[in-house]
This record gives structure tokens, sequence and C-alpha cells, in this order.
């Protein structure tokens, strides 16, 4: 990486997943968000005595699919251990998960992401194993400083873990990881994987170690940050952290750590406890999982078009670049959105061309993806009709984009309520610079004198002229043809 040119950056994340099921993972309650604390729990999430659990059927197909589609070998048989710690937010004392013998492991994934030089890279990253466990009851601190609270509606929500290898080389290779992966879930429906809910939530370890070393350097472990761009910041802070410590003859030491997004600062939680410290074994009250192989041929038959297949697709189909195409299928929404214009009429390669450029840059300042907008595939195909055919210049629908994104609306009715069709009148074009010319005469002057950049500014007084809406380069050859014919 640029900014630490002498270490190798090492990166691999950890992902938490809730699956999308109805109820939790071993007991009938349901699987909600932001509802009245407690309410959804039943004597199994509690840990009364004698309570038993009970596998959801349900959260087992989900983990399938995503062991299958990040290209996991999923295995008939797997085990539910239970890990021993003590936590208020825990009532057994112990969660359950599966450790030795997981439902899937050695798959991996193809990620694209953009290099230092702004070329679209493709980057195998390793998936080591995926498992099934239940998340851990909320503790809520807020408030008063002696009292903490407990809410016990999300113990026992079923989630999956995936694991990657130590395959990332810079925080862009774990973003881009990151978003592949969540498209993905996504798209096989195991998950919404909304971040802002604690749907997806990673754990970053990073260390650094000199470049022609093959041994790996001591890590560090983020926790829990919840937005792609914080996962980029953290693990570029903690870069720069131990690239410092090791300038300094320091040793890293292992350590898990949190990050504080208003002062993009980590703070040290603990450090770090081995495995060995949670004594896993078998849960006794659970019998191994077992999956026939022709369910999950069935499962595998089963799943929809994987977003590499898709971008490929999509590449073929209508002529778009492999950068195009990988941006469009990096959001599910964003594909949908383009096929959906393109079978309203639309263009496919400018349709491409806005989305990945214009469009996402709106979307990408708020925020927002594009199922939350306002504008519509049909309202996008009439936009960029206008601009076809010269009605509307591309710089005007730019300045209207963000009216469609918040608003809505038809296009072609707001570009006359606004008075913003393109002013493509030749005559009027000829008159405009005309006038331009003639109180110029120093930008002619030099214009003649070789100084070829003066027709840049007499076009940018054209432009002015009609408020921006003349094709620009109609508006540069006219003058062209004025200055060098006479
Ligand atoms: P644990 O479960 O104790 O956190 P694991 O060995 O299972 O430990 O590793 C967890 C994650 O840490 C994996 O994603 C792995 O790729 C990553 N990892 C392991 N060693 C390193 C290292 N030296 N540098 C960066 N990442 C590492
Ligand atoms: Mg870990």
């Amino acid at each position: 990486m640029s900014f630490r040119p002498d270490y190798e950056v090492v990166i691999g994340l950890e992902v938490h997943v809730q699956l999308r099921t109805r109820t939790k993972l071993f007991s009938t309650a349901a699987v909600s968000y932001g509802d009245e604390p407690n309410h959804h729990t039943t004597p199994v999430c509690l840990a009364l005595p004698g309570a038993l659990p009970v596998l959801n059927g349900q959260a087992v197909e989900l983990a399938v699919r995503a062991g299958i589609a990040t290209n996991c070998e999923v295995h008939p048989r797997s085990i539910f251990a239970r890990k021993n710690y003590f936590y208020p937010d825990l009532p057994k004392g112990y969660q359950i998960s599966q450790f030795e013998e997981p439902l899937a492991t050695g798959g991996w994934l193809d990620v694209e992401f953009e290099d230092e030089k702004g070329e679209l890279t493709t980057k195998r990253v390793g998936i080591t194993r995926i498992h099934m466990e239940e998340d851990a009851g909320k503790s809520l601190h807020d408030g008063s400083a002696v009292d903490s609270h407990i809410d016990l509606n999300r113990a026992g929500v079923p989630l999956i873990e995936i694991v990657s290898e130590p395959d990332m080389r810079s925080p862009a290779e774990a973003g881009a990881y990151l978003r592949k992966l969540r498209a993905i879930l996504r798209t096989v429906e195991a998950s919404d994987a909304d971040m802002e809910k604690g749907q997806f939530r990673c754990d970053a370890n990073v260390s650094l170690r000199r470049h022609g070393d093959t041994q790996l350097g001591t890590r560090t472990e983020t926790k829990n940050v919840n937005s792609f761009r914080f996962v980029e910041a953290a693990i570029e802070a903690e870069v720069e952290r131990q690239a410092r410590c090791l300038d300094e003859g320091e040793e890293i030491r292992q350590a898990t750590l949190g990050y504080d997004a208003d002062a993009d600062r980590l703070f040290v939680m603990r450090m770090k406890e081995n495995a060995d410290d949670y004594r896993y074994f078998p849960d006794p009250d659970l019998i191994p999982l077992v999956i026939e192989e022709a369910r999950i041929e069935q499962i595998r038959a089963g799943l929809p078009e994987l977003p590499d297949r898709r971008r490929a697709r999509l590449a073929d189909e209508h002529g778009l670049t492999a950068a195009e195409a990988a941006k469009l299928v990096a959001s599910a929404a964003l594909a949908d959105f383009f096929e959906s214009a393109v079978a309203a009429g639309a263009p496919a390669r400018a349709a491409a061309h806005w989305l990945t450029r214009e469009v996402a840059a709106c979307l990408n300042e708020r925020d927002l993806e594009i199922e939350a907008t306002a504008l519509v595939p049909d309202a996008f195909a009439s936009l960029l009709e206008l601009v076809e055919t010269g009605r509307l210049t591309a710089r005007s629908a730019r300045e209207l984009l963000p009216e469609l994104l918040e608003g809505g609306g038809d296009p072609a009715a707001l570009v006359s309520e606004r008075g913003l069709e393109a002013v493509s009148d030749e005559g009027a074009l000829e008159v405009l610079a005309d006038e331009v010319l003639a109180s110029n005469p120093k930008a002619i002057a030099s214009y003649r004198d070789g100084d070829k950049k003066s027709l840049n500014f007499l076009m940018g007084q054209v432009m002015k002229k009609t408020q921006g809406k003349a094709d620009p380069a109609r508006v540069r050859q006219i003058l062209a043809g004025k200055l060098d014919g006479s």
C-alpha cells in the first residue's frame, strides 16, 4: 500500500451475518428489531432449566445457500458446540456455535477493486470456513451511570460467521471483499445484511510484515465496525499505528480493539485471549447436523443468478465494459434498475454510463441505495431519451438528477416547466457566437497567435449566454468554424 510502502499489509476478515429467518435458531421466539426489550423470548432464550433447543430448518437452508454461493464445500455433517464464557447478555453461560466441524469450508470469492492506478483488478480471497451460531443479547448502558439493562430479544438469533483467509493486502481490497460478500448474501436471500441493524458485522484482523517475509506478523482484531467506510478507515488507522510501532522497534501485541468513528481512533478493548479459554465442547443437547447430499444439490440448483455470472451476462448482452458491469452488479438493486431501464427502452450503454457515474455519485453523496430514491427506471429511460435526442444537454440532465432522485416526476414535464430545453436552434447559436466574438477581440487575437485555449474561454461565454443549455460540442464547432474560416 502506498502510504506504508516499507510493509506488506495482511488482512483477514470475520463477518457475522444474521440469517433471514422468522424465528430464532433454537426457539420459536420471533426475530425482530427495535421492539420493546425482552418481548421476544422463550424459556430457551432465557436459559430456564430444562428448556431444550430445537434447530430451525430454515436457518440451515439459508446457511447452506451462503456456503454454496461462496464456493465452499458444504459438509453433510457438522457439529454444534458450546463456547463457554460469562457475560450478562448470555444467560446460558455459553454460546451455541460450531467449532471443530463447521458447516462449510474451503470457499473463495473473486473480488473486484480499483488498484492504485485506478484500474479494475480482480483478486481471489479464500474463505476458510462458515459456521452457524446464535447471537447474544444486548447490554444497554444508556441513561444512568449505575444501571445497565439487558435485552434478550437478540439472544438466539441465527447467525453465520464467515471467516476469510488472511488474503487481503489493502483497506480497499477489504472493502471490496465485504461489498461483494454482502451482494452475494442478498442475492441468495440468506440475509438482508443491513449494517445499520447489525445484520452484517465485521471484525478486521490486521498485521504487517516486511516484504518477502513468509511468516505472518502479530495481528490485532478490530471488532464490530458497522459500515464499509469505517472498516476501511479503521484498517488504515491500525496499519498506521502498527507501522509506527515497528518503525520504533517495538513489538506488536495481540489485542482486541474497538473503533471510534467520530474521532477516527482505535481503542484497546482487551488484550487477546486464546480460543482455548472458551473450552469448546460438543453440545450434548444437539445431535450432529446432518444434511443429505441430495438436499445440498437441490439447494444449489435452486439458487438465483449470482453476481459473477450476472456481470458476465450484462457485459455480454449489452456491450458494457467490465468495470461498468462490475459496478452495476456490486449492488443487485442497481443491476435490477439497469435491466428495468433497458427494458423500458433506455439505450443500454448510456444507461450503464449514467448509472455507474452520475447516478452512483449522487447515491454515494447521500449514502443511499437506488431503490430508496424516488427515481424509477421508466423516468430514467425518458431522461436518457431527452439527452439522446438532443432536447436536453448532458449538463442539464446532471442538474436534474438530484431532483429526480429526491422527488421523482416525469423528466419531460420537468424540462418544460424549468425551461431547460437545449438550445439546438442553429441560427440562434450562430447569433450568440457572433455576439461573443464581437465583444472579445483579445481572445480572438490570442487564438490566432496559437493559444488554442482561448477557444475554451469563448465557448464558456456562449454556454453562459444559453445558461448551459447548448450542446458544447456544437458550440465549439460553430466557433472554430468562424475563427478558422474567416
Ligand atoms: P480467532 O478465531 O482466534 O480470531 P483465527 O485463526 O480463526 O483466530 O483467525 C481469525 C481471522 O484472522 C481470520 O480471518 C484470519 O484470516 C485472520 N488472521 C489470522 N492471522 C492473521 C494475521 N497474522 N494477520 C492478519 N489476519 C490474520
Ligand atoms: Mg476472531
